[in-house]
């Protein structure tokens, strides 16, 4: 396909797919291959503005519906997914690169998403008391924050944006979506299906682009809360700019994620699951394991069993049957991870196994599931985000210089122990500075009804995505105290006690 006749991704703002007002263009191109799948326009701080004058303008109608209608909503959109999975799949499987099974899982756990969404009419409740003093009763409500914005990454093109619009648009905010502009059709797919389904126009909106429309985002005083998800850089940028301009912020930010395993461990079943974690997608998953923290002598048993897994692994286009792991996202993704084999290689690393060089054809961004032993703390590997297909091997004596050694990560989204001692597993749940821990489980994602909920650098602000968090997050508390002075059927007035 030439370059000339690639289609332009539009905006959808205020119910209508628009031209950006920006006339700079990104390809966005097929990591498999190179080939150029379309162009996402840059927008611009005027786009955002159309988008937030129509949220603006749709709030309050949409904010005074009732909970089941807007409910109602999410069951038809929920089915409109459901149908479209594998168009949706073989999407996220095209411009991100991932194999399409795992894409295929992506759309499930998005699917969840809106599912988990269609409870609000229970999960939007207050509280009440009757008699907080005498004849006094107190409530506390929960209402809508009112435009919400939320910018999301690369690696989930499906799922990582109903980690949010879901959950908004069920509590009666109205919403702004700026998807990755490295992958931003799927979400053209996903706008495609909520145009057909009569949603209020300026409900649901969606800007193209990248910085500009960002920092358009941030500035914007008609944007009340804003959602991030992404490197840890860029999360700690968009957390001081939203704050400073005092919008309600979640941002979510990068990972190092270690697995400990113990001497005790089922290696069969650890390597198994050392593989998911580590190989899948590429390793550009926020929860993927990307170290291996083996104690006592764990190591050469667990390697028995990983380095012929891993070296039976089997790299190509997502798309073709039989691969395991596909191209990382982009030929700069690719150079920027072999860079980081050969530092940790210059730094006095080996390989267990070498996935650098697989084979494929330059277009491709391929590189092979690769194992690093002898990594120690003071490593760049063995402290920065890799997000691509390299796992890690550091060795330590104790359970205890395993916690260590996790604790002293800037990190804290995800870590599993594999492990038959409860005892363990105990101590380390109870020690680590971690936000979500898997139990001989490779990759401890909560599912949409838990909190996404990452610690220290990987996470800034109070509340997560998703589960009840996502609801608190996209409502604001309101409390009412109440006293009524007569007794409601002569017209009498209560004797207060005291009077
Ligand atoms: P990224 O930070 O480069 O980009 C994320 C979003 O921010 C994009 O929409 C992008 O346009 C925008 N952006 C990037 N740089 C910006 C800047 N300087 N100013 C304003 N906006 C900017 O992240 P990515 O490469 O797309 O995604 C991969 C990262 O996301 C990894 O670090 C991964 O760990 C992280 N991630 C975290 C979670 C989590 O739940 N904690 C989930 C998924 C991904």
């Amino acid at each position: 396909m030439s370059a000339t006749a690639v289609k332009i991704l539009p905006n959808y703002i205020n119910g209508a797919w628009v031209p950006s007002a920006s006339s700079e263009l990104l390809d966005v191109q097929n990591p498999a291959t190179g080939e150029v799948l379309s162009q996402v326009p840059l927008s611009g701080a005027n786009d955002v503005d159309q988008a937030v004058q129509a949220a603006r303008a749709a709030f309050p109608g949409w904010k005074a519906k009732s909970t089941i209608e807007r409910a109602r909503w999410l069951f038809g959109f929920r089915q409109l997914l459901e149908e479209s999975k594998d168009r949706l799949a073989e999407c996220v499987t095209l411009e991100m690169g991932k194999t399409f099974p795992d894409a295929r899982a992506e759309v499930e756990r998005m699917i969840e998403m809106v599912e988990c969404a269609c409870a609000i009419p229970t999960t939007m409740q207050g509280r009440n008391l009757e008699g907080v003093a005498t004849n006094v009763d107190a409530e506390t409500i929960r209402q809508p924050v009112g435009v919400c914005a939320a910018i999301t990454p690369f690696n989930f093109p499906a799922m990582v944006p109903m980690w949010f619009l879901p959950f908004a648009v069920a509590t009666g905010n109205t919403f702004i979506l700026k998807p990755s502009e490295q992958v931003p059709m799927t979400q053209q797919i996903v706008f495609e299906l909520i145009d057909g389904l009569g949603l209020p126009p300026g409900v649901v909106n969606m800007v193209n682009g990248s910085r500009d429309v960002v920092n358009g985002i941030l500035d914007h005083p008609g944007i009340d809360a804003v959602s991030f998800v992404g490197s840890a850089a860029t999360a700690q940028y968009i957390y001081e700019r939203a704050a400073a301009k005092k919008k309600r912020v979640q941002a979510l930010g990068g990972a190092k994620n270690s697995m400990v395993v113990m001497p005790d461990a089922v290696m069969d079943k650890t390597a198994d699951n050392i593989i998911g974690s580590a190989f899948g997608a590429a390793g550009q998953r926020c929860m993927a394991g990307s170290i291996v923290v083996a104690v006592g002598g764990a190591w050469p048993e667990l390697a028995k069993e990983l380095v012929p897994r891993t070296e039976a692994l089997t790299v190509g286009d997502g798309m073709e049957q039989g691969t395991s792991v596909g191209p990382v996202v982009s030929c700069e993704a690719r150079d920027r991870i072999r860079g980081m084999i050969d530092t940790a290689l210059e730094q006095g690393a080996t390989l267990a196994v070498d996935g650098r060089e697989p084979g494929l054809p330059d277009a491709g961004a391929y590189v092979g599931p690769t194992i690093v032993q002898g990594v120690t703390d003071a490593m760049e590997i063995a402290r920065e985000e890799v997000f691509g297909p390299v796992l890690s091997v550091v060795e330590v004596d104790t359970l205890a210089d395993a916690i260590a050694f996790v604790n002293g990560s800037r990190y804290g989204n995800g870590t599993s122990i594999f492990t038959e001692s409860g005892a363990a597993v105990r101590r380390y749940r109870h020690e680590v500075e971690v936000g979500m821990i898997g139990v001989n489980v490779g990759v401890a994602a909560p599912v949409a009804f838990f909190p996404f909920s990452g610690w220290k650098d990987s996470f800034l602000g109070d509340l997560h995505a998703h589960g009840t968090d996502g609801v608190d997050f996209f409502t604001r508390k309101k409390t009412v105290t109440s006293r009524w002075f007569s007794d409601g059927q002569t017209g009498k007035y209560f004797v207060e006690q005291g009077d």
